[in-house]
């Protein structure tokens, strides 16, 4: 699972909370105000978000984040599936 923050810059007051709670470094002071660093990852935990008085915070899922290899194991599996189920309604 992968996951966005958002700081919005009309609410964030520049206290650095949120810099200090997040273990994965993914905030800094951008002109007074909290941004996220482009090259982290966010974890998902959302101390940052809890942590901020003035709600300019959001953490958004965004979705599975697969390799190509791994959705190539995907779709092999569902390939399996499929024989399985059907040999299972043959009674084989
Ligand atoms: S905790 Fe909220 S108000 Fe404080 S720096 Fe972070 S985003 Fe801005
Ligand atoms: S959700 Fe967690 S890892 Fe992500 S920016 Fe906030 S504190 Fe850092």
């Amino acid at each position: 699972m992968a996951f966005q923050v958002t700081v919005d810059l009309k609410k964030c007051n520049g206290c650095e909370e949120c810099l200090e709670v997040c273990t994965a470094g993914m905030l800094r002071m951008q002109g007074g105000r909290a941004a996220p660093v482009e090259d982290r990852e966010c974890l998902g935990c959302e101390l940052c978000v809890g942590v901020c008085d003035e709600n300019a915070i959001t953490m958004t899922a965004t979705g599975v984040s697969l390799s190509p290899t791994c959705l190539s194991l995907l779709g092999g599996l569902d390939e399996e599936e499929a024989e399985t189920a059907s040999r299972r309604r043959d009674g084989l």
